[in-house]
């Protein structure tokens, strides 16, 4: 089985995971940056609504991604992305929060979990890690938004916890995806980085590599592998994209590569 494939629907790219797929319980999918309306710098199929983008188009854009995912852009819920570890559970009641409107989004918070069918959870990205979280026995799916600081907090194990306490979700069972995000190859950092990334593990160096005088090349994606690990996953379910956003400029919007303003992708998943 692929770790991912890029599957598109109703002419939209998106990437998805066969693991996920083949338990026959999510839509599910990450968008890439082709098949919207938006303009330079966030050409095109920008979702991000804080970005500085023209409203219309990105509230056309997320219709358009969410409905080639059989999802009704309407019913997204998304938090507000802060980069912390704010879990929050979306029930029905919380339909809709955040798809047209950053100021109704789930306030502070960056992880959303669900087991309501027909609740689509939606998280937005230019850089930071994606991490998919599925029970498929229990039916519960989360995403959670890991920057450096949402993975020193440990947000997707502490995501699998409130699973856990509130779902009685088995960490044994639940699989998990790391989407596109920004790969070691890209994504430098400096002392006051690595200096938490030690706090919050002790086998940081496994995900990091000297690049110069107090420079580090840092591994997101393996670093939020290690974490869901930690939270009790089987190694062999947590699937890791590979896919670095900076390197890949047509397909993904990169912050880091853009040097700052471009648009965002969009996480979502819905149980059927
Ligand atoms: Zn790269």
């Amino acid at each position: 089985m692929n770790a991912y494939e890029l599957r598109t629907f109703n002419g939209l790219k998106f990437v998805t995971f066969p693991l996920f797929s083949a338990t026959g319980t999510v839509k599910h999918g990450f968008s890439t940056r082709m098949g919207g309306i938006s303009s330079v710098p966030y050409d095109s199929l920008n979702l991000g609504l804080h970005v500085g983008d023209n409203y219309k188009h990105v509230i056309a854009n997320r219709a358009r991604a969410a409905k080639a995912l059989r999802i009704t852009p309407e019913r997204m819920v998304a938090g507000s992305q802060v980069h912390g570890d704010k879990v929050h559970i979306v029930t029905g009641s919380h339909l809709g929060y955040g798809a047209k409107s950053d100021t109704d989004a789930l306030p502070g918070v960056d992880a959303l979990v669900t087991h309501r069918p027909g609740v689509p959870l939606a998280s937005f990205y230019a850089d930071c890690v994606p991490v998919f979280i599925l029970d498929p026995v229990r039916k519960v799916a989360a995403l959670a938004h890991a920057g450096w600081k949402g993975t020193v907090l440990r947000i997707a194990e502490k995501t699998v916890e409130v699973m856990t306490a509130t779902f009685n979700c088995n960490p044994r069972d639940c699989l998990a995806a790391i989407g596109p995000c920004i790969g070691q190859c890209c994504y430098e950092v400096d002392a006051k980085v690595i200096n938490e990334l030690k706090n919050a593990f002790n086998y940081w160096q496994g995900f990091t590599e000297k690049s110069g005088k107090e420079r580090w090349k840092l591994n997101l994606g393996a670093a939020n592998k290690a974490v869901l690990v930690d939270a009790g996953l089987k190694p062999v379910n947590v699937i890791n994209a590979n896919l670095c956003t900076a390197c890949y400029e047509n397909l993904f919007f990169s912050y880091r590569a853009a040097g700052g303003t471009t648009g965002r992708m969009g996480a979502m998943m819905e149980l059927i």
